[in-house]
């Protein structure tokens, strides 16, 4: 794939979730545009500490749930680095299921990793990026943040208050010069969160199949978005080339949230 030639020499960015999947290949498009990438995930898988080595990615344990390892991720990065431009709010997990079977312990789950989370590494990011002038805050939503979807009521409620505390975010910090966008992916192959909703299908390449068929873009090329298209859509928005542009909300799903697709 041709890529967006963007230079972040000087920046320093974070990013949440960055071992795995969309956060594994955004940290890595930062790091190509030479950008100082920090990332925190709940682990560290070894295949991704070492593609994150060999960018010279630092990368440390952050559970984002919990608001002191959170602060300390970001504070952390700009402390070593003197200085914090971009903050990718990445991390999320996924909740299927309709409301009699969801209990007060996934709703907490769901909502405290891909909505609270979000909100206070805002919180902790700000002074840092006031203190350059600006910066740009990317937060990952979904699909489901443009559409609800019948099967995971949870995911969708945070995905669509995500959109608008992005918005929100957005329209309250631009007279500090920082912009605050969201990216709407989905489905994005070669995922944990993908490949773990697959095997739980009795038939996972029919499965597959329809998350194709749903995507209108996706089905013309026979394959499911990948986690680097997704990455080069966020390493836009934490560029200069996107200095105007606040408070949207990109799908990149191939058209998938447009409506019914041509059968
Ligand atoms: P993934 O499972 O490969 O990556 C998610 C990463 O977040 C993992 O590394 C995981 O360890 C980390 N994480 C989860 N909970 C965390 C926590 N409490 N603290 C720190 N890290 C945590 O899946 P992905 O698709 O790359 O997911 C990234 C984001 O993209 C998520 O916000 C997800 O909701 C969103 N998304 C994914 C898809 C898709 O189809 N894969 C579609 C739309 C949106």
């Amino acid at each position: 794939m041709s890529t967006v030639s963007i230079d972040l020499s000087g920046r320093t960015a974070v990013v949440t979730g960055g071992t795995s999947g969309i956060g594994l290949a955004t940290a890595c498009a930062l790091a190509q545009s030479e950008a100082q990438v920090f990332v925190g995930d709940l682990e560290l898988r070894d295949d991704a500490t070492d593609k994150l080595d060999s960018l010279g990615i630092r990368a440390a344990v952050c559970d984002v749930r919990d608001l002191d390892q959170l602060r300390s991720l970001v504070d952390g990065a700009a402390n070593d680095s003197g200085r914090l431009d971009i903050l990718v709010n990445n991390a999320g997990i996924n909740m299927s299921g309709q409301i009699d079977s969801i209990s007060e312990e996934d709703w907490d789950a769901c909502l405290d990793t891909n909505l609270k989370a979000v909100f206070f590494g805002c919180k902790f990011a700000l002074p840092h990026l006031r203190a350059v002038g600006g910066g740009s805050i990317i937060n990952t939503a979904s699909n489901a943040g443009l559409l609800p979807r019948a099967h995971d009521p949870v995911y969708s409620t945070s995905k669509l208050a995500l959109v608008g505390l992005t918005k929100s975010l957005a329209l309250c910090h631009g007279p500090d010069r920082i912009r605050v966008n969201c990216v709407c992916p989905g489905p994005v192959g070669d995922t944990e969160m993908i490949n773990r909703d697959l095997r739980q299908h009795h038939d996972p390449e029919e499965a597959a199949r329809q998350f194709i068929q749903a995507s209108p873009i996706a089905r013309a090329s026979d394959r499911m978005i990948r986690p680097d298209e997704v990455a080069q859509a966020i390493l836009y928005l934490a560029s200069d080339a996107a200095c105007m542009v606040t408070g949207t909300a990109i799908a990149i799903d191939g058209g998938k949230s447009l409506g019914v697709p041509p059968q």
